[in-house]
């Protein structure tokens, strides 16, 4: 059952420790968007010098486009937070580029320790991250010593440090109905409607920490039932960091990797789309002719911080990526000693993923890979 709630966290704080900005630094340091003919050799001079630095590309869904189809064509990979975690740590590559936000650099460093971790602009953060301050977080853990302590991977390497388990959108459902199982009581920080999420659909006893995504907490149930009445064919798609009201509206709940999963999949032709616009790329491209539809904002009625669209995972771009390539600059560091405190909830997580496939590969009941299609239906 669920305790009262800690406390509201603003997410749009000012600068932390002078590595991270808020939402209007953010749009205004991202890059201006290239000429055509800039991006046809800006694209090239990466190719150029991801080969001359030994570099592999590793970048998230929700970065531009370009960014995507580069990693892909040089044998990096695109990809949700778990697989970039896991593809960081296996890749042979000593020097890993990744495109994304802070803790995904941060991620990988604490996996890789011996390895370079370069990121396009280390000011790149998280609403998430930024709402989970790690000296009050230790305070709130001490405050309830019972409990299992599990963040999400949108947190900073200190608090990581401080966790039992690190849990991804893609495998967060399956850990905590497995802790649950065990007969342990959680704490879940820092997304708190992730948190209820996973608390609806596992029964677990969960404190939640007061977190938010500013770009899923955009998303208005209300209009997305006029939306979904103007396009009754439609399956609505929704990343779990969406309030319950959307979610509540949902065909499909997932992490990035199953909602792309979901739009190859499912027999329609047209989705509507509560996550990053970002997403939109790699969802044309796994399922060319259907229409995607994105999901409404605040943006449509009031003011809007993001639209759908991260600020900081758009300060990820072509002429920065190159720039980093070619200077070495804006290389991730960990303090070693957090590092491998931080590394016990992330390898946990990593061998729990392992074991489920290879339980899920071995039953053949593939429909249950990635948990996509147990949430299928209204959620
Ligand atoms: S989309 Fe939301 S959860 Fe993802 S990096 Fe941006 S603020 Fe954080």
């Amino acid at each position: 059952m669920q305790e009262q709630s800690l406390k509201t966290i603003e997410f749009d704080r000012p600068e932390v420790q002078g590595t991270t900005c808020g939402v209007g630094h953010a749009w205004a340091k991202v890059p201006a968007t290239p000429t055509a003919g800039e991006r046809v050799a800006l694209k090239a001079r990466i190719r150029d010098l991801l080969v001359r630095e030994k570099a592999v590309l590793v970048a998230h869904y929700y970065v531009d486009g370009d960014l995507q189809d580069l990693a892909e064509e040089t044998g990096g990979c695109v990809a949700d937070s778990l697989e970039m975690a896991r593809f960081g740590r296996d890749h042979p590559a000593q020097t890993l580029v990744v495109a994304g936000v802070r803790f995904m650099g941060e991620t990988a460093k604490i996996l890789n320790p011996e390895k370079r971790v370069l990121m396009p602009d280390l000011d790149a953060t998280c609403s998430l991250d930024l709402g989970c301050p790690a000296d009050e977080f230790a305070a709130f853990c001490d405050a309830h010593p019972d409990r299992t302590v599990v963040v999400y991977a949108n947190t900073s390497a200190a608090v990581k440090a401080r966790a039992d388990w690190m849990v991804t959108s893609s495998i967060g459902l399956d850990i905590a109905r497995e802790l649950h199982a065990r007969g342990e009581k959680l704490i879940w920080a820092p997304d708190r409607h992730l948190g209820s999420y996973i608390q609806r659909e596992t029964g677990a006893d969960m404190l939640l920490w007061q977190g938010s995504c500013l770009v899923h907490d955009e998303f208005k149930g209300i209009e997305l039932e006029l939306l979904r009445a103007e396009h009754p064919d439609a399956k609505v798609l929704v990343h779990p960091e969406s309030p319950a009201a959307v979610v509540a509206l949902a065909d499909v709940v997932g992490s990035t990797t199953q909602l792309i999963r979901a739009a190859r999949e499912l027999d329609a032709k047209e989705f509507i789309v509560a996550t990053d616009l970002g997403i939109l790329h790699k969802m044309r491209a796994a399922a060319p002719g259907k229409i995607f539809i994105d999901a409404p904002t605040a943006g449509n009625s009031a003011s809007c911080k993001s639209c759908a669209h991260c600020p900081w995972m758009a300060m990820n771009a072509l002429s920065n990526l190159a720039e980093t390539l070619e200077t070495g600059s804006n290389e991730i560091h960990v303090d070693p000693q957090i590092g491998q405190r931080a590394r016990v909830p992330i390898d946990r997580m990593l061998d729990f993923a392992a074991n489920r496939n290879k339980a899920v590969k071995a039953s053949g009941d593939l429909a249950r890979d990635g948990a996509l299609f147990s949430n299928v239906g209204p959620a």
